[in-house]
């Protein structure tokens, strides 16, 4: 959880910026893969009764290659801007929550471990990066 008390945003706003482990805002390992704590940037303001959160998500996101199936670990940085809105029995909010929502519904991304990689064979299965396929003669 990311808790940020409402009453503590001042009218100028208020910057966060904290490292959290992926557990900390309650992603599991089957949720997401994520190799490194999360680094969170948010400028939040509040306006009447909304409060708008500028949230920007840097963190080692795993993948496997979409052509030969090979580990791979990115660090992206991911933009949100979130609204919450408060009514004046709101004391906190939770920022983890937001993320952790936008993060486990994100459309898996194609990444490939090299704009080349040439994948492996539909028939001997080799990975062709690294052997020759068997099957061609
Ligand atoms: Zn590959
Ligand atoms: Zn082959």
């Amino acid at each position: 959880m990311i808790k940020i008390s409402v009453r503590d945003i001042p009218s100028v706003g208020l910057n966060i910026d904290q490292r959290v482990p992926k557990e900390g805002i309650g992603l599991s390992d089957e949720e997401a893969d994520i190799r490194s704590p999360l680094s969170v940037k948010a400028h939040l303001e509040k306006a009447n009764n909304v409060i708008v959160a500028d949230t920007h998500v840097t963190a080692d996101f795993g993948y496997l290659c979409a052509r030969c199936l090979k580990e791979l670990s990115l660090t992206e940085e991911r933009s949100y801007k979130f609204d919450f809105e408060v009514d004046p029995t709101v004391e906190y909010i939770d920022l983890g929550e937001e993320i952790r929502q936008e993060i486990i519904m994100a459309n898996p991304t194609r990444i490939l471990c090299s704009k080349d990689c040439k994948g492996i064979c539909s028939k001997c299965g080799v990975n062709l990066n690294t052997e020759k396929c068997k099957c061609k003669k």
